[in-house]
């Protein structure tokens, strides 16, 4: 219930023009390390400092206005040769409707092309984010278009909560294209969608095994360790070593697991978001983890005059 109420919230411009003149503005620094590019190099290098790659997102969705959708591939441009410039290991995340996607396909994939021309150059990788269903056919119809087109640079998002995904990792195994597996992150209608988190977590496990033995290099997308443990089991007993896939996390959620299997030699990547558009970022956050909002109030009410209510500062 909390869960469908946040991620509505997320799409809410009222909601959005009341939060973001709040202090959540400053909690989102927790899952969004600043608003520049240079933040976002900052923090990559800080990843990377810790043995962790990286993948940069310029925060933004929903875009219909084409000079915005061109100024947001304009900015990846630069976060590219910040990355190339600054020896930063890692690639960069793009959500399709924010280049463009709900303008039109063709245009999506004509606003891409000089990222993936130049990304192509230097040998970097370039994912394409999954939105809501709504998105779904099309995003990946886009996917395969461009690799018709002869990009390799360039790979999907599955979401293990939607019914149709073992089908689509079939589909992205045959042509040899590197999936990123997700849970999935917005609220969809039971024909379309598992709604028991038992389902979404037997789907991502079920996909992730077919992924890890038939696809090329999976990103496995997940903070859940009870699925991390059985997939690094099932690799082990399959003969996959872990130079056959990567775990993904997001910054700023289970820092002590990213570092964990960092050390066991697992290749981690970093999901590092940037940019003044966090709002709905963080309510999908919140919504993941209901916790985070009481987190997050508790943090509110103790910097406020009324902090001495807060059971922590009442020592002080
Ligand atoms: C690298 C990466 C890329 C992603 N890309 C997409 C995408 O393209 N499209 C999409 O729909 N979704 C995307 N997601 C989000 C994803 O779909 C889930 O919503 C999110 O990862 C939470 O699911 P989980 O697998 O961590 O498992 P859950 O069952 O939700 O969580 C398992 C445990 O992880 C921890 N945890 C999870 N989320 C949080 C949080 N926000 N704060 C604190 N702790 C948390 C908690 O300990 C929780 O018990 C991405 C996630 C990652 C990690």
């Amino acid at each position: 219930m909390l869960r469908r109420t946040l991620v509505h919230l997320s799409e809410s411009p009222t909601a959005k023009a009341v939060v973001t003149r709040t202090p959540l503005r400053l909690m989102s620094r927790r899952f969004v390390p600043g608003e520049t590019v240079e933040d976002f190099l900052r923090a990559a290098g800080e990843a990377n400092a810790l043995g962790l790659a990286v993948t940069g997102n310029y925060l933004g969705e929903a875009e219909h206005d084409e000079r915005t959708a061109r100024q947001a591939v304009a900015t990846y441009l630069r976060i590219l040769e910040g990355i190339l410039g600054r020896g930063i290991r890692g690639n960069i995340s793009v959500k399709p409707t924010q280049v463009g996607l709900e303008i039109g396909k063709d245009f999506l994939k004509d606003n891409l092309r000089p990222l993936l021309d130049r990304a192509r150059e230097r040998d970097v990788f370039i994912r394409l984010d999954m939105e809501s269903s709504a998105w779904t056919q099309k995003t990946l119809e886009v996917f395969e278009e461009l690799w018709a087109e002869g990009y390799r640079n360039i790979g999907p998002v599955l979401q293990s909560y939607l019914r149709r995904t073992l089908d689509d990792a079939r589909r992205m195994n045959e042509l040899g294209a590197r999936v990123r597996l997700c849970k999935g992150a917005y609220v969809e209608p039971p024909h379309l969608a598992f709604q028991e988190k038992r389902e979404v977590d037997r789907n991502y496990l079920e996909v992730a095994k077919l992924l890890l033995s038939q696809g090329v290099y999976p990103a496995l997308a997940t903070h859940d360790e009870r699925i991390i443990d059985s997939l690094k089991r099932f690799a082990r007993e399959n003969g996959i070593g872990p130079e056959g896939f990567e775990f993904q996390m997001l910054h700023g959620v289970r820092r002590d697991l990213q570092q964990q299997l960092t050390r066991e030699g697992y290749n981690v990547r970093v999901y590092i978001p940037f940019g003044e558009s966090w709002y709905p970022y963080l309510m999908r956050r919140l919504a993941e983890r209901p916790a985070n909002v009481l987190f997050f109030v508790g943090s509110v009410v103790k910097d406020s005059p009324l902090g001495f209510l807060w059971p922590g500062n009442r020592r002080r």
